[in-house]
């Protein structure tokens, strides 16, 4: 992201897969992803997903947990 050449740089709402919701600066105007750090265990210690579905599994997956 090469800031200064893009005006439009606003606050978007990124929506993460666990529900939340949360303002970030970026040139699109909306967000969508699978971990953030309301919800990352790397972060918190413990998984607060509620209702992710397979998105649980591949996240397991890709951090090799069991
Ligand atoms: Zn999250």
């Amino acid at each position: 992201m090469k800031q200064g050449i893009h005006p439009e740089y606003n606050r978007v709402k990124v929506t993460c897969a666990c529900g939340n919701e949360f303002e970030t600066g970026s040139v699109k105007e909306n967000l969508r992803v699978e971990i953030c750090s309301e919800c990352h265990p790397f972060y918190t210690g413990r998984q607060k997903f509620a209702d992710a579905g397979g998105r649980v599994d591949r996240f397991k997956k890709k951090y090799n947990l069991k």
